[in-house]
């Protein structure tokens, strides 16, 4: 198969004779910082292929679009080729991360409210944050896709929030990407995973994501299988 694109965790195939298709394989590289740490991990493209999926088919279930078809193989998603978006939407319920250090702000406080932040997707300039003016400046979408993006990315928080505290997990944040479906429909696209949420046990307060790799707080894939266990209902 041919390869679409390459990025740090993901290679994205085309699929002979289906322009609209193309395969995602879930790689067992982890990178963190700007990719200045980096390591393999053995299996953890498999883990995160299973819990992509699982959060994909609950949000199809729930009347989302995602560019979700099938998963093909311990590795392998079928998706729906999309028109990306070069945004990264990261929606936040409790204070960690680069908002804990942007904004001089203590870790683990509850938001009154979700909050959303938009960044601008490209590695030469360290993905920064941007404003909604920045998004018109750059023409990275028009207001009334911006409109439906947020709308959909708070959607896509109360469901996943919802599903991963019915399991005990806190859902403390994440980021999503978007795009355009060849329907035309707007959909949740890439992965939501362990490497792009922040999950932390809700009784306990462990954290089972990639701050685990980050910080070296422990076993990365011990705190993926208990992301999986538990999102499988164990
Ligand atoms: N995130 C991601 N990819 C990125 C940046 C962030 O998946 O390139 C996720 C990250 O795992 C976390 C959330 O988005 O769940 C918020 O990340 P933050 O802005 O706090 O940045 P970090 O401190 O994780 O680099």
């Amino acid at each position: 198969m041919k390869v679409l694109y390459e990025g740090k965790a993901k290679i994205v195939y085309e699929v002979e004779g289906e322009q609209d298709k193309c395969v995602v394989y879930f790689k067992d590289s982890a990178t963190a910082f700007d990719a200045t740490k980096r390591a393999h991990i053995e299996g953890k493209g498999i883990l995160n292929n299973a819990i992509s999926s699982i959060l994909f088919q609950l949000l199809e279930g729930k009347g989302i679009r995602t560019h979700f078809i099938k998963k093909l193989s311990d590795r392998e998603m079928l998706v729906w080729r999309a028109r990306r978006y070069e945004l990264e939407v990261v929606v936040r319920n409790i204070t960690a991360g680069s908002l804990c250090k942007r904004l001089g702000l203590k870790e683990g406080e509850k938001l009154k409210k979700p909050l959303v932040e938009l960044f601008y997707k490209r590695d030469e300039l360290h993905d920064p944050l941007i404003c909604l003016e920045h998004v018109f400046l750059l023409n990275l979408a028009d207001k009334k896709e911006v409109k439906e993006i947020l709308r959909m990315a708070l959607d896509v928080n109360r469901i996943i929030r919802g599903f991963f505290k019915s399991h005990g997990l806190l859902l403390v944040d994440f980021k999503l990407e978007f795009g355009r479906l060849p329907d035309g429909s707007l959909a949740v696209i890439d992965e939501i995973s362990p490497d792009t949420c922040r999950l932390w046990d809700a009784k306990t307060g462990e954290k089972l994501d990639k701050d685990r790799f980050r910080f070296d707080l422990g076993d990365l894939m011990e705190g993926y299988r208990k992301v999986l266990q538990k999102v499988q209902g164990g």
